[in-house]
């Protein structure tokens, strides 16, 4: 009896309103990070020329699309959010399986796109400018607010259906079109997502997605003479690159980068829900989340008890395969970030720092072929060390203590980065004084560090440019242009 072998699922570019092949045919396999045997599906590499074709479907598209009303477009953006409810299961199960975090997490973060959709749906009908009167009294002016283009959309792989819906629901809701470069390793879900976002009714060509990588398809769409605007995240090196990318042709930017987000617990802070705090801001997505908690200050009456209680909590967490209802956390994602991270603990290890829990592989055999890590503290971590120093992409959090409230505000700015922060007391004024001198973009006071649509989101020094969500999310995606109105026929004699 002869086997077949079954075949992982081909997922084709999205140009055009068409899915379609690219020009070289070539394709490659994306891997389950939780059993690297395990194909997931197959992408096609695409090229500079699929770039360069996406980005005119784009532009041709641009003239319908922005021509179609505000109140259309929002009702278009609605249903695509309602198209990804419908498939939300299957979604977030070819997320898992691309990506490794858990199902829940998954659904999570597909839930929370469409929810950005029908944000963005809401404010589209909004969007309006404003009549000026002007000194001379024949004539006035109008503000007006206009999509500003054709708009790119370069995304990394932690959370790739979010951080491109976060992108794609302003743009299209400010009339513009868009073209997606989704991470190498993750494409999946967003091809499934912006196939359902084509169906809801977009003109073809309003939105296309081409995989490939990041140095070839990436560089010609930032680099297109007929794209102006760049909306990027990812780590702060490349964010530098596509911004002197984009700079060439000083094209708009906006730009979401890495963290290294401090968590100052006060002594006065209710320990438990802290702890709480800390683990899921730590550990949720096996760490790998822009605005984690990586830097966790305890103030040293309270040090050794929180310690306690950590260590205690941290031992529930179960590790395995995303897809099994008992999993709390996942692998990481692939394995040079699983040896980034154990490279940054092995040189605080060298400095003098010491493991409290975790610190190596999980030992059961059935997550030998993943890319598996235990829940990781850390104590006595030198502050020179990677852990410190660099972005901690996992799963390991360092614990340091601190004795007056401003060695702990010095100690969580002294990062290059400046994502988020969170504070956990019970005295408000000490928070007030907190959130306003910590050097972030957002700040959580006894509350988790988690995105809100409702708020902007983006990072101060090398952490990004510009916000994403919110109102300021859709004003990345328009052009403000002034017009003077001469309302009485005369002209201003010139001399
Ligand atoms: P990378 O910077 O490696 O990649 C991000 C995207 O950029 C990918 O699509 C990648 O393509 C592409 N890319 C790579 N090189 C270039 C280039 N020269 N020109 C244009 N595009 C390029 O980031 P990761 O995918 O590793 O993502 C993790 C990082 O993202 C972390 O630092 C994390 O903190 C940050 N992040 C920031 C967030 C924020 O809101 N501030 C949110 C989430 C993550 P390819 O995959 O082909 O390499």
């Amino acid at each position: 009896m002869t086997t077949t072998a079954v075949r992982a699922p081909q997922y084709s570019l999205l140009i055009d309103g068409e899915r379609v092949p690219s020009h070289d045919g070539k394709s490659v396999p994306i891997h389950n990070p939780a059993n690297n045997n395990e194909t997931v599906g197959e992408v096609y590499v695409g090229s500079i020329e699929d770039a360069k074709e996406a980005v005119d479907s784009a532009q041709a598209a641009l003239k319908t699309w922005r021509e179609t009303t505000p109140r259309a477009r929002s009702q278009v953006l609605f249903k695509a959010a309602d198209l990804i409810d419908g498939a939300s299961d299957e979604i977030a199960s070819t997320l898992t399986k691309e990506q490794g975090k858990p199902f829940p997490e998954a659904l999570g973060e597909v839930k929370f796109s469409s929810a950005v959709l029908r944000y963005y749906a809401g404010l589209s009908p909004t969007i309006s400018g404003r009549r000026v009167s002007l000194s001379d009294p024949t004539e006035f002016g109008f503000v007006l607010k206009q999509p500003v283009g054709v708009c790119v959309a370069i995304t990394p792989w932690n959370s790739p259906v979010v951080l491109m819906v976060v992108k794609i629901a302003p743009a299209l809701a400010g009339g513009n079109t868009i073209v997606v470069k989704p991470a190498s390793s993750t494409p999946l879900a967003d091809l499934m997502v912006c196939d359902l976002i084509c169906k809801a009714g977009l003109p073809k060509g309003a939105l296309n997605v081409v995989t490939g990588s990041g140095a070839v398809v990436g560089e010609e769409l930032i680099s297109n003479k007929k794209v102006s605007k760049v909306a990027f995240t990812g780590e702060t090196e490349t964010g530098k690159r596509v911004m002197s990318i984009a700079s060439r042709g000083v094209k708009r930017v906006s730009l979401e980068l890495g963290g290294s987000d401090p968590m100052i617990v006060f002594e006065d802070a209710d320990l438990d829900r802290a702890v709480d705090g800390a683990l899921l801001s730590r550990f949720r997505n096996c760490g790998q989340v822009c605005m984690s908690v990586k830097r966790l200050y305890v103030h040293e009456d309270k040090y050794n008890v929180f310690l306690e209680k950590l260590s205690e909590r941290i031992k529930k967490i179960r590790v395995g395969n995303g897809l099994a209802s008992s999993t709390r956390m996942g692998p990481l994602h692939s394995k040079s970030q699983k040896d980034k991270i154990k490279e940054q603990l092995e040189d605080a290890l060298q400095k003098g720092a010491k493991v409290a829990y975790g610190g190596s592989e999980p030992k059961e055999e059935e997550l030998s072929g993943g890319y598996f890590y235990l829940p990781t503290i850390a104590t006595s971590v030198d502050t020179g060390s990677k852990l410190v120093q660099e972005e901690v992409f996992g799963p390991i959090l360092p614990v340091f203590r601190y004795s007056t409230f401003e060695e702990a505000i010095a100690l969580a700015n002294d990062s290059p980065y400046g994502l988020g922060a969170s504070v956990w007391t019970r005295d408000l004024d000490k928070a007030n004084r907190a959130a306003d001198r910590i050097d972030a973009g957002t700040i959580w006071i006894n509350s988790f560090h988690e995105a809100q649509v409702d708020l902007p989101f983006g990072g101060l020094k090398e952490s990004g440019l510009g916000k994403e969500m919110a109102l300021e999310g859709l004003e990345n995606y328009l052009e403000t242009k002034s017009v003077v109105v001469n309302s009485k026929g005369k002209t201003r004699p010139w001399l």
